[in-house]
C-alpha cells in the first residue's frame, strides 16, 4: 500500500468541515478566526515504548494521540476545531492502521474536531498531533493568574493512569482512553484564575502554575480524590504518577462550583489553597507536613 493510498483510505476519507481546502493539496486553507475569538494551538508527540506500550491496541493509541492534545485545549478553555496528524510508521500494516483510525476518529467525533492534514513517513512508530481550537478573545485559561488566597481544585480522580501502568490487573481504561475535560475547561474560562492539565503529575503541574503565577500552594493530602486502588501506601502514584489528564485550577476564595459540577457532570474537589509564600507544600489534616518522596517541600525543582 502506497503512501497516498494509505492517506486516502484511512484518513482523508474521514475529514470534513472546517477547512476550505482540506487533505490532498500541499497545505490546508482555513478561513480567518471568527471575530471576537482567538485561536489556541497545541502539539504533542507520542513515541512507542515511551508514551505507550509497544503492545498497546492500535485503537487505544489512536484515541490517546488525539485525547492528550484535546486535554491541552481543555486546559486552555478552548473549543476544539481542527487537528493535523504526523504519522511515522515502520510499515503500512493495514490492520494496525484501521484500528488506529478507528480509535482516532472515535475520539474526534466524540469531541467534535476535524482532521485537516498531516504527514506520513516511514520510521520507528511515533505519532504527532497538532490540535487547534478557539476561545473568546482574552479569555484563554492560563497557568499565570493564580492569586494568594485562591482555592485550588482538581477534577475527577487522581492516580488511576499511573496505577494502570504499574499494575496490569488494574483498570486500564484511564491509561488507554483518557477523557479530555473539554466541557469543564470551556466553563472554567470565565471562572478560574489559572489552570493546567495534570499530564505530568499533580505536584509537577501544580508547580508550573505556581511558578508562572509567582505564588505558592498548600495541598491538603487527605482531601485528594484518590482513584480506586490508591491509598496512603501508593499515594505517590496520585501525586507524581502523571497521565491523568484531569484539570487542576484555581478560583477566587469561596467560589461556589456546585453548578459547574452539575452542568459539566464533572466531580470537582478542593485540594488546597494558594499562598503568598513561594513553594509547594503538602499538609495533613492534623497540620503535620507531608513530605512527598518525589517533590517534597521543593521550590519548583520538579
Ligand atoms: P507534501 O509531499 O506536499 O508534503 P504529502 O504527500 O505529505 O504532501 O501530503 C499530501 C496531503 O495529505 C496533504 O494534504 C497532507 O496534509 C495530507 N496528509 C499526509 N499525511 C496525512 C496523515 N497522516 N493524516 C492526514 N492527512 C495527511
Ligand atoms: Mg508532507
Amino acid at each position: 500500500m502506497g503512501e497516498f493510498e494509505l492517506i486516502q483510505q484511512y484518513f482523508a476519507s474521514r475529514s470534513s468541515g472546517v477547512a476550505v481546502v482540506g487533505i490532498g493539496d500541499d497545505g490546508a486553507v482555513l478561513n480567518p478566526v471568527i471575530p471576537g475569538r482567538q485561536q489556541v494551538v497545541c502539539l504533542d508527540t507520542l513515541v512507542a515504548g515511551r508514551h505507550f506500550r509497544e503492545s498497546a491496541a492500535a485503537a487505544d493509541i489512536g484515541w490517546k494521540s488525539l485525547a492528550v492534545n484535546l486535554s491541552d485545549l481543555a486546559a486552555m478553555g478552548a473549543t476544539p476545531e481542527w487537528f493535523q496528524l504526523g504519522l511515522t510508521l515502520p510499515e503500512a500494516d493495514e490492520s494496525w492502521l484501521s484500528g488506529f483510525a478507528e480509535g482516532l476518529f472515535e475520539c474526534a467525533e466524540q469531541f467534535g474536531i476535524t482532521l485537516i492534514g498531516g504527514d506520513t513517513t516511514r520510521g520507528p512508530l511515533s505519532i504527532t498531533v497538532q490540535a487547534a481550537g478557539s476561545v473568546p478573545a482574552g479569555k484563554a485559561l492560563l497557568r499565570i493568574g493564580a492569586r494568594a488566597g485562591d482555592d485550588m481544585y482538581v477534577s475527577g480522580v487522581v492516580g488511576a493512569a499511573a496505577l494502570a501502568l504499574n499494575n496490569p490487573q488494574a483498570n486500564q481504561q484511564p491509561l488507554n482512553r483518557p477523557v479530555p475535560r473539554l466541557a469543564l475547561g470551556a466553563v472554567l474560562a470565565t471562572v478560574a484564575t489559572a489552570a493546567v492539565d495534570i499530564s505530568d503529575g499533580l505536584l509537577a503541574d501544580c508547580g508550573h502554575v505556581l511558578e508562572q503565577s509567582g505564588v505558592g500552594a498548600m495541598v491538603e493530602i487527605e482531601r485528594l480524590p484518590l482513584a480506586d486502588g490508591i491509598s496512603e501506601a501508593n499515594i505517590e502514584l496520585a501525586l507524581a504518577g502523571g497521565d491523568d489528564y484531569e484539570l487542576l485550577f484555581t478560583v477566587p476564595p469561596s467560589t461556589d462550583l456546585s453548578g459547574i459540577e452539575i452542568q459539566t457532570g464533572t466531580p470537582l474537589t478542593r485540594i488546597g489553597k494558594i499562598t503568598a509564600e513561594i513553594g509547594l507544600g503538602c499538609i495533613r489534616e492534623n497540620g503535620a507536613p507531608y513530605n512527598s518522596a518525589t517533590t517534597g517541600w521543593q521550590h519548583f525543582s520538579s
